[in-house]
C-alpha cells in the first residue's frame, strides 16, 4: 500500500548541512561567525547577531559538514550510495539547496583542477565508469547516457540541444511516466566523453542566460545518468536479457534567497514567485515523504517535482545537501535554509 512505500521512502529521504568557510570579503570586513557545526553529534547551532544574549538555536541533521570538509569527503558520504544504487537500477536525487554564494555549485561542480577540488558531479563521473569497468562482463552490458537542463520561470529548457530559447513541454506517458519532450540525449561511453557533454551544457547554460537577460542563480539545473544493465544467465539466449534502468539526478537549485528584499518588481517579481515556488513544492513533496503518513504527494505542484516524480520516493534514494555561510549578516537567510531543511528530514 501507499502508505508502507512512503514509510520505505521516509528513511529513503537525507538531508545534511554544509558550511562554507568566511570568503576573503569576509574576513576583510571582520565579519563575525554565527554557525556552529558539531559534525560528530549531526548538530547546527546558529546565534541571532541582533539577540546576542539568546541562547543559540540548534537543528540536528543526518550529517553536518563544517568548514574543512572536503569535496571528498561529501561525495563520499552523500552521492557514493546513491551512484552505486543507480548502478544497481534504482532511481536517486541529489540536491544542493541554498541562498546564492553558499557553495551549491561548490558543492556539485567545484574547480577542475586540482583533482581534490572536483565536485559530486565529475566524482559521479569516475565512480560510473570506474565501476562499469570492473562489473562488465559477457553476459553483462551497460548503457550510460545523460542529458541536461534547466527549469527557469517554470520552463525547461535543454542545455544540450542546439536552440537554448526553445522551451520544453513535459508530457506523460502511462509506461514512461512524466519526461520532457525531444530532450537530447548522449549515449556516453567514457569519463571524457560525459565531461565533455557537461562543459557543453554550462557553456549554453551561460549562453542562454545572456540571450534571455536572465540570471543563472534564479534557475534549477539537472543533470541526469542513466545507466542501463543488460544482462543474460549462463547458458539462456540474448533476447531472455534482463534490463535495469537507474536514473541519478544531480540538481543545482535555484538560489532561495527571498527576493522581496532585493526590492524586485515587474518581471523580476513574477520571476521570483516561480522560483518559490518550485522550491516550496519541493520542500512540501520531500516533508510529505519523510512524514510517511500523507497519503498524497503534491508532486504535481511545480515542473522540478513533477520532473523528479520517479526519483522522489517509492524505491529510490534523496540526499538534499542544505548550503549555508557562516557569517552575521546572512543569518536570515540562514535560518530559513536550515528551517527548510529541519522539515525535510
Ligand atoms: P552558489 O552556487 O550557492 O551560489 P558557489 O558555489 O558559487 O555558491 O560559491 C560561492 C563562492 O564560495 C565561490 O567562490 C566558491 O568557490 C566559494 N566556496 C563555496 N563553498 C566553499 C567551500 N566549502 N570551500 C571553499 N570555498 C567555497
Ligand atoms: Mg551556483
Amino acid at each position: 500500500g501507499i502508505k508502507m512505500q512512503n514509510a520505505a521512502a521516509g528513511e529513503c529521504v537525507k538531508v545534511v548541512v554544509r558550511c562554507r568557510p568566511l570568503f576573503g570579503k569576509e574576513i576583510r570586513e571582520a565579519r563575525n561567525q554565527i554557525v556552529d557545526c558539531d559534525v560528530r553529534r549531526g548538530e547546527v547551532r546558529i546565534a541571532n547577531p541582533k539577540t546576542p544574549e539568546d541562547p543559540p538555536k540548534q537543528f540536528t541533521f543526518d550529517g553536518v559538514y563544517d568548514h574543512t570538509s572536503t569535496q571528498k569527503e561529501i561525495f563520499e558520504g552523500c552521492a557514493l550510495p546513491i551512484v552505486r544504487a543507480a548502478i544497481e537500477g534504482y532511481n536517486g536525487t541529489i540536491f544542493c539547496y541554498g541562498q546564492t554564494g553558499t557553495g551549491k555549485t561548490h558543492t556539485m561542480e567545484g574547480k577542475d583542477e586540482p583533482e581534490n577540488e572536483r565536485g559530486l558531479i565529475p566524482n559521479t563521473f569516475e565512480t560510473v565508469f570506474g565501476d562499469i569497468d570492473a562489473l562488465e562482463s559477457a553476459n553483462k552490458n551497460f548503457l550510460v547516457r545523460a542529458s541536461f537542463l534547466e527549469i527557469y520561470n517554470e520552463e525547461v529548457r535543454d542545455l544540450l540541444g542546439k536552440d537554448q530559447t526553445r522551451r520544453c513541454d513535459l508530457k506523460e506517458d502511462p509506461d514512461k511516466g512524466v519526461y520532457v519532450k525531444d530532450l537530447t540525449t548522449f549515449v556516453v561511453k567514457s569519463v571524457a566523453e560525459i565531461r565533455k557533454l557537461h562543459e557543453v551544457g554550462k557553456k549554453n547554460r551561460s549562453v542562454g542566460a545572456t540571450l534571455m537577460n536572465a540570471d543563472s542563480s534564479r534557475s534549477h539545473s539537472i543533470f541526469t545518468v542513466t545507466i542501463e544493465t543488460s544482462e543474460v544467465n549462463e547458458g539462456e539466449p540474448a533476447e531472455d536479457a534482463h534490463i535495469r534502468v537507474g536514473k541519478l539526478n544531480m540538481v543545482d537549485l535555484a538560489g532561495s534567497e527571498r527576493q522581496a528584499k532585493t526590492g524586485s518588481t515587474g518581471d523580476r517579481l513574477k520571476e521570483a514567485t516561480k522560483i518559490n515556488l518550485s522550491l516550496s513544492a519541493l520542500g512540501n513533496v520531500i516533508s510529505a515523504l519523510v512524514d510517511g503518513k500523507s497519503s498524497h504527494i503534491p508532486y504535481r505542484d511545480s515542473k522540478l517535482t513533477r520532473l523528479l516524480q520517479d526519483s522522489l520516493g517509492g524505491n529510490t534514494k534523496t540526499v538534499m545537501i542544505a548550503n549555508l555561510g557562516p557569517a552575521d549578516y546572512n543569518f536570515d537567510e540562514t535560518m530559513s535554509t536550515l528551517r527548510y531543511a529541519n522539515r525535510a528530514k
